[in-house]
């Protein structure tokens, strides 16, 4: 029996995921659905953002759909990030976020690109302490060689097996060359087994100046986490905007899809949040981890029609906005 474990999270989250799920029921009736508890509301309500439970379901059924989580900016004793932990509790090691141009205004024509971000360790995982009272702030950087490898073997044999032709590898080994440079080092020696595909590197300042002015250069980008992180949002804004922009971390046998925008404050609760990133997001599973890639297409044909339709919601353009339930139904009224 195929599992899918849900965590609708906060904010948003309660609105587009239910959306994508709407959707997957309609291509894959046959997934069962799981809902699982997680996130700040439930660290209120439980004292955990990740209740032992959920992370079992989450082991158990190897697939996850996770909505958005408000982390709190400030620190909270016993909070932390359930996505995060769950990302290195299941070895989800590689994140996958692809831009491609879809028919609304915001987007960039002629942009296709993935970014490949390392998962598991960097400054994102936040090893953080304060020393001397609380006046100095020290974070710890770790990159391992086995993580690099493990990463950049992804990112290659991805950009083989999609037809993909260039890998940019980003780093800042110019200035941190025992961490970034160690990265940088295992990349380029994965790069070797994969002659057909053409290797590049850029320093991440760099490559965010790219990302801004020709987004069309970048094919396959591999870096490290906190990297990833950053030029991922920027590669958002040319796929239509944050409500647009799909992700999935992947490891052995393992996957945790997301949309890549948060909980939305601003809008939450309202019912006009974007689903499209979730719908796309479940997409995403379908193709690259039950191998459902003709029930992916479904998906993502829909959704390109609905918005070559015009139809959309309020964050692409305020005329005509659908609600999400509007918009959900229009992709499902696609598919038929
Ligand atoms: P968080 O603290 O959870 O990260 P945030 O507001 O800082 O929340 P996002 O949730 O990513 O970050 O939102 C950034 C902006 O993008 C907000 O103006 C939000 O309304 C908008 N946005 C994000 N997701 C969507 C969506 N699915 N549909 C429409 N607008 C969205």
């Amino acid at each position: 029996m195929t599992e899918l474990c849900v965590f609708e999270g906060d904010g948003v989250g309660h609105e587009v995921i239910p959306a994508a799920l709407q959707v997957l029921r309609h291509v894959a009736p046959d997934i069962r659905i799981r809902p699982a508890a997680g996130g700040w509301s439930c660290f209120r309500e439980q004292g955990t953002p990740l209740p032992e439970e959920s992370l079992a379901l989450a082991r158990r059924c190897r697939a996850v759909l996770f909505g958005a989580v408000n982390s709190p900016s400030w620190p909270v004793e016993n909070y932390f990030s359930p996505v995060v932990r769950l990302r290195r509790e299941l070895q989800a090691f590689a994140n996958l976020r692809p831009t491609r141009y879809l028919p609304v205004p915001t987007a960039r024509a002629g942009v296709d690109l993935v970014i490949v971000r390392e998962n598991t360790e960097d400054l994102y995982v936040g090893n953080e302490t304060t020393k001397d009272g609380g006046q100095t702030g020290v974070a710890q950087k770790v990159i391992t060689r086995g993580a690099s490898e493990r990463v950049a073997r992804l990112a290659f044999e991805l950009a083989s097996r999609t037809g993909r032709k260039k890998v940019t590898i980003v780093h800042k080994s110019n200035v941190l060359p025992r961490s970034d440079g160690l990265f940088r080092q295992a990349a380029l020696e994965i790069s070797e087994y994969f002659t057909s595909i053409e290797t590049d590197e850029l320093l991440v300042d760099t490559a965010a100046y790219w990302m801004v002015k020709e987004p069309m250069r970048f094919d396959v980008v591999l870096t490290p986490n906190l990297y990833g992180d950053i030029l991922s949002d920027m590669a958002a804004a040319w796929g239509g905007g944050l409500g647009m922009a799909p992700s999935i971390s992947v490891g052995e046998d393992v996957a945790i899809a997301e949309p890549v925008h948060g909980t939305a404050p601003d809008i939450a609760g309202r019912g006009i949040a974007n689903p499209t990133a979730s719908i796309l997001s479940v997409a995403l599973l379908l193709r690259h981890h039950w191998q459902r890639a003709e029930d992916a297409r479904r998906i993502e044909q829909a959704v390109h029609e609905t918005l070559r339709h015009g139809e959309h919601t309020g964050d692409i353009h305020s005329d005509n906005a659908l609600s999400t339930q509007e918009f959900t139904d229009q992709v499902c009224a696609h598919m038929d």
